[in-house]
């Protein structure tokens, strides 16, 4: 079985439709009754969108449902699948908890709520029957104000047990007029020893390279290689890691087709830029991490070569991972591979089964 470590997940866009349509329905809420039917409901949750903006809308309306008093079940639910349908071992989930909170609150209420939706969503991703790492990212957001994002940076450093970094998400070309803030909140999560990561290069509009050198990850970053690839030696340098999340870029519009992501897997390995393969967004767009993977090998964009760098980049690069190698190195050291081949070998084999009866 091969393990995976999901770097790029965000709460918003983590359940699948069916158990998010499920969930409408038990709870009356008015969209069940303008998708009495699955299928119509899947059409309009994992349709293409025209851009970045449109795309996000539906991150509203996710956390419009997912607030506090429904969190625990949502997580739970997807703790539960990325371990049992994903081989998921080690799970970053990002989220911006202000907007978790009661919109109707003012905003000095809302910032105080904010500690009680990290440790409300750190609880119910604990579960022993599904022994994942789950570690949270909590996202600064465009749309929000200096002193929110501001407040979620001290918070993500206060809480150390459940938060292992911070993002900046929303829409793109709101970073522009307030880039000076977004660095200043960076170098400030950088100086509390927060781990950092942030959504540029994602579209055209999302080219901020003044942010690279404060991130130790770049959420996408796909237009890097693909328009700017002078910048490559310098990530290279910073060792910084691209979260490339494939489906995504059809979704938003930013690519036409899958392939054209092959020269983003050659570019970066020619400059020694690692690449985490992760999903974004799993539910609204209905692709687990094991299938982007598998679209892009049969694709013949990837092949298993480049899959297992990936796999064992997205470990090395994880903010929480609590170990120094992947799992497969972890294994190997318990038992050498041809052991544990021998070892899984013998307890399948009939012979063996005859012995332990
Ligand atoms: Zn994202």
């Amino acid at each position: 079985m091969s393990l995976h470590a999901e770097l790029h997940r965000h709460l918003g866009g983590a359940i699948v439709p069916r158990i998010f349509l499920r969930f409408l329905h038990r709870t009356g809420h008015p969209l069940a009754e303008q998708y009495p039917e699955y299928e119509a409901f899947e059409e309009f949750f994992t349709r293409r969108r025209s851009s970045l903006e449109a795309y996000l809308e539906l991150h509203t309306l996710a956390e419009s449902v997912q607030q506090e008093e429904t969190l625990a079940y949502f997580v739970s639910k997807l703790v539960r699948g990325a371990f049992v349908f994903e081989s998921i071992a080690y799970l970053e989930l990002r989220h911006t908890p202000y907007l978790r909170t009661d919109p109707s609150a003012s905003e000095q209420w809302r910032i105080e709520r904010m500690r009680d939706i990290v440790s409300c969503i750190g609880l119910a991703g604990h579960q022993p029957e599904y022994p994942l790492v789950f570690r949270q990212i909590l996202c600064m957001h465009s749309r929000l104000p200096y002193e929110v994002n501001r407040a979620i940076v001290e918070l993500a450093a206060a809480m150390p047990e459940y938060v292992c970094g911070v993002d900046l998400a929303g829409p793109d070309r709101l970073y522009g007029p307030r880039l000076g803030e977004f660095v200043e909140l960076f170098q400030r999560a950088r100086a509390l020893g927060l781990k950092t990561t942030g959504h540029v290069f994602e579209t055209p509009d999302g080219a901020y390279p003044e942010l690279l050198p404060l991130l130790d990850r770049i959420g996408h970053g796909v237009q890097i290689p693909l328009h700017h690839p002078e910048l490559l030696p310098r990530l290279a340098a910073r060792r910084q890691c691209l979260e490339i999340c494939p489906t995504t870029y059809l979704k938003t519009g930013t690519l036409q087709r899958l392939d054209e992501l092959r020269t983003v897997f050659e570019r970066c390995e020619l400059e020694g830029v690692d690449i985490a393969v992760c999903t974004d967004n799993a539910g609204l767009h209905n692709v687990r991490l094991p299938f982007e993977f598998e679209n892009l090998l049969i694709q013949d964009i990837i092949d298993f070569r480049q899959l297992r760098a990936c796999q064992d980049a997205a470990f090395r690069h994880a903010f929480g991972w609590p170990h120094r190698e992947p799992p497969r190195d972890l294994l190997s050291k318990v038992a050498g591979p041809h052991e544990a081949l021998d070892h899984n070998a013998r307890r399948h084999s009939p012979s063996a089964r005859k012995d332990e009866s």
